[in-house]
């Protein structure tokens, strides 16, 4: 059996992924609550406001997948987003919250 990367979609409030998001870039991590910066993709909760990281965003997801395959392994309860879905939906959240005011 080979096993291999499958995208899947599920229904989400970005809000509540937001705090606890590392958001990957092509070496190191930031937070998604506090946007502290220089995060290793290994850490589990930020060492500046101190959010556990559940939710894993890499900003070039292409440039990554031998870390995405490891991250797999290695903590299996992490949740990988599509940081393109995920900005696009914050995106979104903010303008609503905009037209609401
Ligand atoms: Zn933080």
């Amino acid at each position: 059996m080979i096993e291999k990367l499958v995208r899947i979609y599920a229904k989400y409030d970005v809000a509540k992924i937001a705090p606890h998001l590392l958001i990957y870039g092509d070496l190191s991590g930031a937070c998604g609550h506090c946007q502290a910066t220089d995060i290793k993709l290994d850490t589990k909760d930020c060492p500046q406001c101190g959010n556990a990281f559940r939710y894993v965003a890499f900003r070039n997801v292409k440039s990554h997948i031998p870390k995405i395959y490891k991250l797999i392994k290695e903590r299996p309860e992490v949740i990988i987003v599509d940081f393109d879905d995920f900005k696009r939906e914050t995106g979104a959240a903010k303008a609503q919250e905009f037209f609401k005011s």
